[in-house]
């Protein structure tokens, strides 16, 4: 089989009601870079690269399809390699490993449906027909009402069947935060879990302060505490606090999250298939996390194909470790309005009681429809 062509398709929906993250950004669109991978047996592949979708596009067109035509999907690993030292010298983090994310998760989709297999027959096997989905949101929407509004949408997931919730936090008064957290931990009771994502708003010193205060509020993880840049400070987060300390949506490659796990700096590292390094570098990224005890629970903010990707590798995670009751890796299923992630799919990925089936269909286990496609593609 030979690659014939990579097309990249620009996406774009509007956020009806815009929110806010710690970073200040706002989020008033929701767009992606969407990749679409032919072949000379007439087999199409999907995937998607995190982040500003014009500059994947660009790249991939100018830098990475031409040297794909021609190559046998079957060889992703040998592409992969060929790709990245080509770019390496050029920017071996960030957007150029984004850019070949999406090409990789479209190689594994055309294999799978060659094969007719899902994704995660081919790396391994499913320890797990269904996983655990969290829901992120909680996002600062009404300024005025922070603490309320985070309250009513925690309970709403909760009333829709989710067993666990990540709520945003960084609203640079760390009182109004803690008192924030201390709201939902109670509105939601013991019975739901709790997670904290902080967009690495703090410094070392706020986040071991903070920290300290939320964790009698039983909480699953700190996220992103602090800069992704600097892994010294966050050992000295996860060494200071007796909750798992999160992290690793902004790292890249197994070169990229070599010193992170060897040091221990996160108690859990979360590469995103779509920004990592796709599937067959984010597996390369949890060998090694297995390897150092350290837990691999995969970020995911995206279109269908990007969740449906994340759903496969992380159906062929291991439990770590392995014990009578363990717990999983979890989905992360992120809720802010996004059509891309709800209708790009003909058979959508759901969560029902706060269960996500594993797809079993060919490759990624989704069917894209081109209709919605065309209808969002603004480029
Ligand atoms: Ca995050």
């Amino acid at each position: 089989m030979r690659i014939t062509d990579v097309t990249c398709h620009i996406l774009q929906s509007k956020v009806e009601q815009p929110f806010v993250s710690a970073r200040g950004w706002v989020y008033s669109t929701r767009a992606s870079c969407i990749v679409e991978v032919s072949t000379d047996e007439g087999i199409t592949g999907w995937g998607e690269c995190y982040g500003p979708a014009a500059v994947n596009k660009a790249l991939i067109d100018t830098q990475y399809r031409p040297r794909v035509i021609g190559r046998d999907p079957f060889d992703v690993e040998v592409v992969w390699e060929d790709l990245y030292n080509r770019i390496k010298d050029y920017g071996a983090q960030g957007f150029s490993i984004t850019a070949l994310s999406g090409i990789d998760i479209a190689l594994w989709d055309i294999m799978g449906r060659a094969v007719n297999k899902p994704v995660h027959k081919l790396i391994g096997g499913a320890h797990r027909a269904e996983v655990q989905a969290y829901a992120t949101g909680l996002y600062f929407i009404d300024m005025e009402r922070l603490v309320e509004e985070a309250v009513e949408e925690a309970q709403k997931y909760a009333a829709q069947g989710f067993h666990a919730i990540k709520m945003k936090i960084g609203l640079g008064d760390a009182k109004l935060d803690l008192r924030r957290v201390a709201a939902v931990r109670e509105a939601i009771g013991p019975g739901v879990k709790l997670a904290v994502d902080a967009n690495h708003c703090f410094t070392v010193p706020q986040a071991i302060q903070l920290g300290r205060a939320m964790e009698e509020l039983d909480l699953m993880w700190f996220e992103e505490p602090i800069s992704p840049e600097d892994h010294a400070g966050y050992a000295q987060v996860s060494q200071a606090l007796d909750m798992a300390v999160a992290g690793g949506e902004n790292d890249f490659t197994r070169w990229g999250f070599r010193d992170i796990i060897a040091s221990k700096a996160m108690d859990i590292v979360q590469p995103d298939v779509c920004a990592a390094g796709g599937i067959s570098e984010c597996r390369k990224i949890a060998a090694l996390a297995s390897a150092h005890g350290v837990e691999c629970v995969p970020h995911a903010w995206g279109s269908a194909i990007g969740l449906a990707a994340t759903v496969q590798f992380l159906a062929a995670l291991p439990d770590t470790p392995p014990c009578l009751r363990p717990a999983p890796p979890m989905l992360e299923f992120e809720q802010t309005p996004n059509p891309l992630r709800d209708h790009l799919a003909k058979e959508p990925i759901v969560q029902v009681n706060g269960i996500v089936a594993v797809p079993g269909g060919p490759g990624l286990g989704i069917e894209v429809d081109r209709a919605v496609l065309n209808q969002y593609k603004v480029a």
